[in-house]
């Protein structure tokens, strides 16, 4: 579970990246934490990094396999 304490520097957002479950290996579209959506490891990465690829982390048999979803997104002023 990612943390934060002071709330106003984050906001809800119904941006659809956040609703997209990335592949590992595959680039970050958006820079910010991904979580994985069959273990909850969370992990942080820069716009175009690659995804950490499957071997990353290992599940226990009946998991299910690795899948990236943005759980928070950076907003770069760049
Ligand atoms: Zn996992």
């Amino acid at each position: 579970m990612a943390l934060y304490k002071y709330g106003e520097h984050l906001r809800t957002s119904t941006h659809a990246a956040f609703d997209e479950q990335n592949e590992p290996g595959a680039a970050a579209a958006h820079a910010g934490i991904y979580r994985c959506v069959a273990c909850g490891d969370e992990i942080g990465i820069a716009k175009g990094h690659t995804l950490p690829p499957q071997n990353h982390h290992q599940h226990a048999a009946g998991l299910g396999r690795i899948r990236w979803q943005l759980i928070v997104y950076a907003q770069s002023k760049g």
